[in-house]
């Protein structure tokens, strides 16, 4: 089954769906991207600090499928923030992952304290302007740096990727890139498998479709309307996670599903990290 694609906000489809490779080491992502690409997945979302550019890139070649119908994301770490060094950073991570181009390029962290974002903003900006990043984007920024952003810059970010599961389902910042027009993309979207997909709740709605949880979980992301990008390095795992496009939850799931919001975060605090 396709996945759907979403319009960016310049324009650019970006597939709804797509496979995440923080954690897997740069000797495991090559197989992992290879066997994620043979199922059906296009998407393929790395950054420079994952360390694994390189392995995700020698699978993005040796797949032989053309350059156009992949979409492959990357982020500027922390350290490489400003406008200097965020381009040398790009620089770095498009060759490590032996490419001409991104699809989306995300500065990966705010770090407020640091200030630095809207300096970083524009080298990213420039680099979309030279065609060396098809969408430029953030990732784990809040309601304040967005606006802030925003307010400061030509070009609005075209997707914000932020922690996002069913304990916490984000709906300021959902909201906020609704009225901006800043795709939502999901990290973490099956709550790191950590507990979520052991709930009863999730397990009663699974059996009622006859599905998993993790399809459960993806299906309520996606009928949000947001990019997700689970993760796996389990082949069987990540042909179930791409298999979410032959069934839809009741409005009655989605509103189970909505009790499930206990704020719970997997990840550190934007408003304090790095
Ligand atoms: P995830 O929510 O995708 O969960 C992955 C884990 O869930 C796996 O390691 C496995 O233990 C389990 N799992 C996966 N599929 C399963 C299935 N079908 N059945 C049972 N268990 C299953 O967690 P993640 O890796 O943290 O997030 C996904 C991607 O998001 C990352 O790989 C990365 O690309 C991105 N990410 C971005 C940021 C950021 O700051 N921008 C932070 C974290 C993650």
């Amino acid at each position: 089954s396709k996945v759907p694609s979403i319009t960016l906000n310049n324009g650019v489809e970006m597939p709804q769906l797509g496979f995440g490779v923080w954690q897997v080491p740069d000797d495991e992502a090559t197989a992992a991207v290879a066997t994620a690409l043979d199922a059906g997945y296009r998407s393929i979302d790395t950054a420079a600090l994952y360390a694994n550019e390189e392995g995700t890139g020698r699978a993005l070649a040796a797949s032989g499928l053309p350059r156009e119908e992949l979409f492959v994301t990357t982020k500027l770490w922390n350290s490489d923030q400003g406008h200097d060094q965020a381009l040398r950073a790009f620089d770095r991570s498009l060759h490590k992952l032996g490419l001409d181009y991104v699809d989306l390029y995300l500065i990966h962290w705010p770090q407020p304290r640091l200030d630095a974002y809207t300096d970083t903003w524009r080298a990213l900006e420039r680099i979309a302007a030279d065609g060396r990043a098809r969408a430029i984007g953030v990732s784990n920024f809040q309601p304040g740096h967005l606006r802030r952003l925003v307010d400061g810059s030509d070009v609005v970010p075209a997707v914000n990727q932020i922690e996002l599961h069913p304990q916490l389902p984000q709906a300021e910042l959902r909201a906020l890139h609704a009225q901006l027009g800043i795709a939502t993309e999901a990290w973490s979207p099956l709550g790191q498998g950590k507990g979520l997909l052991d709930n009863p709740v999730i397990a009663k709605i699974a059996a009622q479709h006859g599905r998993t949880p993790a399809q459960v979980v993806l299906r309520w992301h996606l009928q949000l309307g947001n990019v997700v990008i689970p993760k796996s390095v389990t082949p069987s795992r990540i042909r179930e996670n791409i298999d979410v496009f032959g069934f839809e939850l009741a409005a009655a799931d989605l509103a189970e599903l909505a009790a499930l919001d206990d704020g719970t975060r997997h990840g550190p605090d934007p408003d304090h990290f790095g």
